[in-house]
């Protein structure tokens, strides 16, 4: 597997000069563009990793993968009569569908309109604790505790957030969710800032990989259930208005996020996560969707097969 990752590495490498850096959140800007990194966790725990692995990175709406699990174990499928699961050819930040065709009920929780829906609806349950309780969950996932908000993409976010503003006071104002919307942002600012290693992506994915139980210590996170739900949606909206490509070319259920991580579900085999903070014009990492595509044809990981 080793040598298999080192080479697929050095040939997709080339392919980060096809992207750009995150500009919108200033701070995202002093990542390194040539950045490139893979670490993939197999059924039994087992890991391997190649490239600049050592490279931290924010989460950024990779996370929106652990609120929508954390809301539809806690709160089963009423988490749905709030947001939808349908695809959007649109940007993974606009506000189009939001008055055009829900009155307020974002069309799935991968974008950014349905995670801060979503975090509106667990902030709902869970008040001012929401972050501490998400944040809680992801480190779990990940089993590592030293995951931490980077203070100053936080910060970055925070002072430019202004279009997931809009998203949050729209739905507010279409009377879509009742909780204050400075919990649910300053929650979603948070949950974005996470900063991790490709190694926690993998870790976070080979827990849907085993749907739901952590393989070192055989506890269960969350059910089946939630994880065929989530995994059907990351399918299908995973990579925003790229998804249906990414079906096509990859083919594998997996999250993308603006600080360039992507984390991949092979059900049943591997949990995946990728790093490149060059970004195409989706918002996808350039290189990393590149890498996905080889490894993927290479091992037979398209759940279409
Ligand atoms: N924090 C980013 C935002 O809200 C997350 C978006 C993303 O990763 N696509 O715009």
């Amino acid at each position: 597997m080793k040598t298999t990752l080192d080479r697929l590495v050095q040939i997709s490498r080339p392919y980060t000069r096809n992207g750009t850096l995150a500009n919108y959140i200033p701070e995202l800007t002093k990542a390194n563009a040539n950045a490139l990194a893979i670490c993939i966790c197999d059924h039994t725990g087992n890991c391997t990793q190649s490239g600049d692995f050592n490279t931290p990175f924010t989460i950024q709406s990779v996370s929106k993968v652990v609120t929508l699990l954390y809301a539809l174990e806690s709160y089963g499928e009423d988490v749905f009569s709030r947001i939808g699961v349908e695809q959007t050819a649109d940007a993974f930040n606009s506000i189009i569908k939001l008055e055009t065709r829900n009155q307020g009920k974002p069309l799935n929780p991968l974008i950014n309109a349905g995670a801060i829906a979503t975090i509106a609806y667990i902030a709902e349950h869970e008040g001012k604790g929401t972050f501490r309780k998400l944040s809680a969950f992801l480190r779990k996932m990940a089993q590592n505790d030293a995951i931490h908000v980077n203070q100053d993409v936080y910060a970055s976010e925070k002072r430019t957030g202004d279009i997931n503003r809009a998203l949050a006071y729209f739905q507010k104002g279409a009377n879509s969710f009742s909780a204050s919307v400075n919990i649910v942002l300053d929650t979603y600012f948070q949950m974005c800032s996470l900063e991790v290693h490709v190694k926690d992506l993998a870790r976070i994915a080979q827990v849907l990989t085993n749907n739901g139980i952590i393989i070192e210590t055989g506890e269960r996170l969350f059910s089946e259930k939630t994880a065929r739900m989530t995994k059907s949606i990351m399918t299908t909206c995973g990579m925003y208005d790229s998804s249906g490509h990414f079906a096509v070319t990859v083919g594998i259920p997996s999250k993308s996020g603006v600080g360039g991580g992507i984390l991949s579900v092979v059900p049943g085999r591997y949990g995946i996560g990728t790093l490149g903070p060059a970004l195409d014009e989706k918002g996808n990492s350039a290189a990393g969707v590149e890498l996905l595509s080889l490894l993927s044809q290479e091992l037979n990981l398209s759940i279409f097969q």
